[in-house]
C-alpha cells in the first residue's frame, strides 16, 4: 500500500529538471547511465537474495522436522511440564528462536545490500536491536497465536480449520487496529504532521477535500524515516479510529509540493477506497482456503512422514511445525494471486491520485511522472525488470510502468472519462 512523497514550501527540493525521461518518444521512466549500472546490479542481487530466502524458508522448516529438532523441543517440553498450554510456552518460543537465528545470515545479507547500495543508512548496531525487537514482537504474537490453535487443533480435530478461522477474524482486526498504535512506534518515531508542516496539511487540506473525504488533521503523521534510510515512502494503516495516513519525512525533504500532492492523493484514494478493510475482507477469505487446504495436507504429511519426523499425532506441538511448513508452502505458491491482487490495487490508486489533483496542481501528469521518477531513482528501481519477477513478487506495478501510464493518463482531456471525479 505504501508510495510515495510529499513536501514541505520550505524545504529544498531540486526544482523538476528536464530529464530525457520527461521527452513525449522517450521511456517515461528511465535513469542515466551510472545509476542505471547500480540499479541493474541491486535489482541481480535482490532477485537472487529472494531465491535463496525463499528456497531456505522451505528447507529451514524441513531440516527443523527432518533433523527431529521439533521433536526434542516437544518432548523437552513435556518433561518439563505436564500442562499442554505451559508446555506450548517453551516449545513456541524454542521454534521461534531456531528459525529466526537460521534466518539470520539472509536478514544480515538483505541489510549489508540496503547499506551497500545506500538505500539504509541504519547502522549495525541499531539495526541488531531492530532485529531484537522485531524477534520479541514475534515471539508473543507467535506465543499466542500457536497456543490458540494449538488448543483448538486438539479439541476440534475435524473441524479445527473452521474453529480457527472464525476467532482469527477478530484477532486479524484487533492486529490492524493495534498495528500502528503499539507495533509501528516499537520501529520508528511518529508525529503528527501538523507539527512540523501545518502548512503542508493545509495543503493537502483541499486535496482532501475535493475526495469528499474528511481525514482530520491528527490522522495525518510524519515518520521520522531518515534516520534509517534514504528511500521515499507513504502508507495508509490502521483501522477505525486507528487509521491514518504516514509520510516519511524523506518524502517531504527530497520531493516538490506538487508531488508530494500526488503522493498524498494516490494515498488518500487506498483511504477513500476502503483498500485496508477491504484487504482485511480479501485476507479472511483467502485464509479459511488456506486454513482449509492445511487442515488438508498437514493430515497427510503426519499420515506420510509422522514415524520418521517422530510425531506422535495432532495433538504433538511439533504439529505445529508441519503447519508452517504448509503454510509457507502456500504463501509462496499463492503468491502470485496476492501481488496481482495488490498491483491492481495500487494502479486504482494511481488513477485516483492524479484525478484527486486535478484543479489543484497545475500539470497532474507531469507531476506524477515526476514523482515516480524520483522514487525509482532514490529505491535504484531497475527500468527493466524481470517479467517473470514482476509476475511473482511484485505488489506494485513497475515504477517505468507507473510513469508510462501516468504520462498518457489525462481522463479531462474531450472524449476522456474521469473514473472517480464528475467530469
Ligand atoms: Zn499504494
Amino acid at each position: 500500500m505504501p508510495l510515495a512523497p510529499m513536501a514541505g514550501a520550505e524545504q529544498a527540493y531540486e526544482p523538476a529538471q528536464a530529464r530525457p525521461t520527461q521527452q513525449a518518444d522517450g521511456p517515461a521512466y528511465s535513469l542515466p547511465a551510472p545509476k542505471l549500472q547500480r540499479a541493474e546490479a541491486l535489482d541481480r542481487d535482490e532477485n537472487w537474495l529472494w531465491a535463496i530466502g525463499t528456497l531456505w524458508a522451505v528447507i529451514s522448516l524441513l531440516l527443523v522436522l527432518g533433523l527431529r529438532w521439533a521433536a526434542g523441543f516437544s518432548r523437552l517440553a513435556a518433561r518439563i511440564a505436564k500442562p499442554p498450554w505451559v508446555q506450548g510456552l517453551i516449545f513456541i518460543p524454542l521454534v521461534v528462536i531456531l528459525l529466526r537465528l537460521l534466518h539470520l545470515p539472509l536478514a544480515l545479507a538483505g541489510h549489508h545490500i540496503g547499506l551497500a547500495y545506500g538505500l539504509s543508512i541504519e547502522r549495525w548496531p541499531a539495526w541488531s536491536w531492530d532485529w531484537t525487537k522485531g524477534l520479541l514482537v514475534s515471539l508473543v504474537i507467535s506465543t499466542l497465536v500457536g497456543s490458540l490453535l494449538f488448543a483448538i487443533v486438539r479439541h476440534a480435530p475435524r473441524r479445527w480449520w473452521l474453529w480457527f478461522w472464525l476467532l482469527s477474524l477478530p484477532l486479524m482486526l484487533a492486529g490492524v487496529f493495534i498495528q500502528p498504535l503499539i507495533i509501528d512506534p516499537l520501529f520508528n518515531h511518529f508525529e503528527p504532521l501538523s507539527k512540523s508542516h501545518p502548512e503542508l496539511v493545509t495543503r493537502l487540506e483541499q486535496v482532501v477535500k475535493r475526495s469528499g473525504e474528511s481525514i482530520p488533521p491528527d490522522h495525518m503523521f510524519l515518520m521520522k524515516a531518515s534516520e534509517k534510510t534514504t528511500q521515499l515512502n507513504a502508507y495508509v494503516t490502521g483501522f477505525g479510529s486507528s487509521k491514518r495516513v504516514v509520510v516519511w519525512d524523506t518524502s517531504l525533504k527530497k520531493s516538490s509540493p506538487d508531488e508530494v500532492l500526488f503522493i498524498f492523493g494516490h494515498e488518500l484514494g487506498h483511504y477513500v477506497l476502503g483498500d485496508v478493510v477491504n484487504g482485511l475482507m480479501i485476507g479472511a477469505a483467502a485464509a479459511l482456503l488456506g486454513l482449509w487446504i492445511a487442515f488438508h495436507l498437514t493430515r497427510r504429511l503426519l499420515c506420510r512422514y509422522g514415524e520418521r519426523w517422530q510425531i506422535a499425532g495432532e495433538d504433538d506441538w511439533s504439529t505445529l511445525v508441519v503447519l508452517m511448513l504448509v503454510f509457507t508452502v502456500l504463501t509462496i505458491v499463492s503468491a502470485p494471486i496476492a501481488n496481482a491482487v495488490s498491483r491492481y490495487v495500487e494502479h486504482r490508486a494511481d488513477v485516483y491520485g492524479q484525478e484527486v489533483i486535478h484543479g489543484i496542481v497545475v500539470n497532474p501528469q507531469a507531476t506524477a511522472v515526476q514523482s515516480f521518477q524520483r522514487l525509482g531513482e532514490e529505491s535504484l528501481d531497475t527500468p527493466y525488470p524481470n517479467p517473470g519477477m514482476v509476475f511473482w513478487t511484485y505488489d506494485h506495478p513497475p515504477i517505468a510502468n507507473r510513469a508510462e501510464f501516468a504520462r498518457n493518463y489525462d481522463p479531462w482531456k474531450p472524449g476522456g472519462h474521469p473514473r472517480f471525479f464528475a467530469k
